[in-house]
């Protein structure tokens, strides 16, 4: 829910991974045998060699693999010969094999371990890869030759896939402006290099922003409440970071999970308002005037491109199509959602009069209450359950566990792969009949130099074209434990190892011929359902009994205990659904505006535009403001955070069928894995969703799970 699949501003893999035609050829003077992107690596899987890769092989291995595509694509677009599904299709689809190589490592690696030169150099390359890809899409001699294909298509004999490819390529010239005439080309690649570059800055900003908020004190008093551990874990960061004291970092989101366990108000007031005033200081780190650009430049790139708002463009190829579709989607989610939200403040309100509080709920509260409503009605303590949720024991016994029990998969972790930083770890995946399947890697620890949240991605795509197996990555944030001492888990860090994985297998069960339709390159109201789906088997009783074990003795988690857990997982859902659904309306407010709206100031839009909604409620504020929105600003999904709402839809009737057909059987996950997780975006989504559940998602299961029916309430 909460997560990320990927935060870099650039897609990897495809033809149009990525791109740039404005760098001097001769730029690459540096590039040759001797950077480790040269070649592709000797090392399994093509693993990128960590232990050779140095900051300064990044810039000229970028250029001459922009260089090197751009020969590519020129020698298809002059080509002599017709037009045909190989000497265009799939030429384009092997071309960029470089630029590939070395963005998937330089993406991977700025979002979980940046520094300063690689962001200087992200800043730089950032237009230059957007003017790149412009420069291939907006080719018109390439364009003509992969729309006489598109035009004689059903004549061309293709198998289903090569079919799929060619109708996917086609859709993404024309989306991408193919079609527009030179003098409107040159207007739109212009804004797309400032919407890169802004977008570039954003991300940059907020990660300084996001630890300048981080609350510093000396006074061990004002963190009364934390657990002896999360204490620990404030004063090493205070050493991590030379001052003196205790710091408590930001998390990406609104709401801050420290918050749910100090006693002092004045402390969780001035976190709350650290993290919520995070880029709104008026300095350097301020990300106001970006956001207000970014949403007039994409309004006026949509009109450009002859659609009456961003939103209307960016939804054509999803699975929603329109932003009516998604608006209906939302608003029918919301009065349920925020009728629950109410009952629960009001639960919260009773808690504080009854302790003599005399004080009106605010959204640095909520966490701290609902935490001891949740105590009393589940009498479930967060620290009582942490013990059973050792970070390794989950991997193994919970999330590897479920992929075996479901897929036949089994893992070994191996340590002469290189990584990036010492956090890493790297595991081989073989399928059930004991070959090779993926390379797995994870980096689960915050770092200040990492971004926020959680997400997947890969080093290496499949593709049998290519020849190229999987190669994938999950990121997370979870707090470091102190030397020596174990990673205790919160259930919802749980969750979120669930999920990522969920991202990994759609990755790692990849088993396409072309490489732009593999994988997790689907849809983005498509992507997260994999991944929510895989969440469910955290909470599975056959999963759960068997990673749910104390780290110290041993013992299963007790019976009612683990009752409560599962039980409280429907507690507070009325805050947890909202505030998601407030992020994913305000995201499509601001990208339906038209092209000649004003530059607006964002406190103000944001009020209004959730105003306009009926969902503007002071205690259950978006889980990101405007001004950190990472997703819409500064990751790939611009008015597509309804997606993680849609996708819910999918996943929970999803997991409805697997509930209705027996379960967590083998027979049950072949079928899912070769219908749906196996098939990339070889499908129309909404065709192989039906194919597969045999019908349309409807949304009971999804108000079932979240515990929103009406027959669920007062439970
Ligand atoms: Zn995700």
């Amino acid at each position: 829910m909460k997560t990320l699949l990927r935060m870099g501003a650039f897609m990897v893999s495809g033809i149009l991974a990525v791109g740039s035609g404005t760098v001097a050829a001769g730029g690459n003077g540096q590039f040759g045998p001797s950077n480790p992107f040269y070649a592709p690596s000797a090392l399994p899987l093509q693993a990128p060699p960590f232990d050779k890769i140095k900051d300064s092989d990044y810039q000229p291995a970028i250029e001459a693999g922009m260089a090197q595509q751009r020969e590519e694509v020129r020698a298809i677009a002059d080509n002599l010969d017709a037009p045909t599904f190989d000497n265009t299709i799939v030429a384009l689809e092997k071309s960029g094999k470089l630029l590939n190589r070395v963005m998937a490592v330089f993406t991977g690696v700025t979002g979980a371990n940046l520094n300063p030169t690689l962001e200087k150099l992200q800043e730089i390359e950032a237009p230059k890869l957007a003017a790149h890809q412009d420069a291939i899409y907006l080719d018109p001699k390439l364009f003509g030759r992969v729309e006489a294909i598109y035009k004689n298509r059903e004549v061309l004999k293709l198998d289903p896939e090569a079919l799929r490819l060619v109708e996917y390529d086609y859709e993404q010239f024309v989306h991408a402006g193919a079609k527009l005439s030179d003098s409107d080309k040159a207007e739109l690649k212009k804004l797309n290099e400032e919407e890169s570059t802004l977008s570039t800055a954003f991300t940059t900003k907020l990660l300084a922003a996001t630890k300048a908020g981080a609350y510093v004190t000396k006074d061990r008093s004002a963190l009364a409440g934390l657990s002896p551990a999360r204490l620990e874990g404030a004063a090493q960061a205070a050493t991590d970071r030379k001052v003196d004291g205790y710091v408590i970092p930001l998390q990406n989101t609104t709401q801050q999970p420290d918050l749910a366990s100090l006693s002092q108000r004045s402390t969780r007031q001035t976190i709350f308002e650290n993290s919520w005033n995070r880029a709104e200081h008026g300095d350097a780190n301020d990300t106001r005037d970006i956001v207000a650009r970014l949403a007039q430049l994409r309004a006026q790139k949509a009109k450009l491109l002859g659609f009456p708002d961003y939103a209307a463009w960016k939804l054509e190829d999803q699975m929603a199509k329109n932003p009516e579709a998604a608006f209906k989607f939302m608003d029918a989610l919301a009065p349920g959602a925020t009728a629950k939200a109410r009952e629960e403040a009001k639960d919260i309100q009773a808690l504080i009069d009854a302790q003599k509080g005399g004080f009106t709920l605010q959204p640095w509260d909520w966490n701290f209450y609902s935490e001891q409503v949740r105590k009393a009605k589940y009498d479930l303590d967060e620290e009582q359950i942490k013990p059973y949720f050792e970070l390794n024991n989950v991997l193994q016994n919970g999330v590897f566990y479920a992929a075996n029990q479901l897929y036949g998969l089994t893992f070994k972790e191996r340590t002469d792969i290189p990584v990036y930083h010492p956090d890493v770890r790297v595991f081989d995946v073989f399928d059930a009949d004991g070959k090779q399947l993926a390379l797995w890697y994870c980096d689960y620890f915050k770092r200040d130099n990492k971004n926020g949240g959680a997400w997947m991605d890969v080093f290496v795509n499949q593709s049998k074209l290519l020849g190229t197996m999987p190669v994938v990555f999950n990121v997370a944030n979870f707090s470091k434990p102190a030397p020596g001492q174990p990673a205790l888990l919160s259930f919802s860090d749980v969750t979120t190892m669930f999920h990522e994985f969920g991202h990994a297998l759609h990755g790692m069960f990849a088993n396409t011929v072309y490489p732009s339709l593999s994988g997790t390159q689907v849809a983005r109201d498509f992507v997260e359902f994999p991944s929510q789906f895989n969440e469910h088997w955290a909470t599975y009783p056959a999963v759960f009994e068997h990673y749910a074990k104390h780290y110290q003795t041993g013992a299963p988690m007790p019976s009612d205990l683990a009752a409560k857990v599962k039980k409280a997982e429907k507690f507070n859902q009325g805050y947890a659904i909202t505030e998601v659904v407030v992020a994913a309306q305000l995201d499509m407010l601001w990208h339906t505006l038209p092209s000649n709206a004003p530059l607006e100031t964002p406190d103000d839009f944001e009020i209004k535009a959730l105003r306009s909604k009926q969902l503007w409620i002071s205690e259950v504020p978006s889980r990101y403001r405007s001004s950190y929105f990472a997703h819409i600003w500064g990751g790939g999904y611009s008015a597509g955070y309804y997606a993680y709402l849609w996708s819910e839809m999918l996943d929970d009737a999803a997991y409805q069928w697997f509930e209705d057909h027996g379960g967590m059987t083998r027979a049950n996950g072949d079928r899912f894995r070769q219908m749906v997780l196996s098939r990339g975006n070889t499908q129309e989504l909404g065709k192989m969703y039906a194919a597969w559940f045999g019908g349309e998602p409807g949304i009971t299961p999804m108000l079932k799970y979240r515990g929103l029916l009406p027959e669920e309430k007062g439970k």
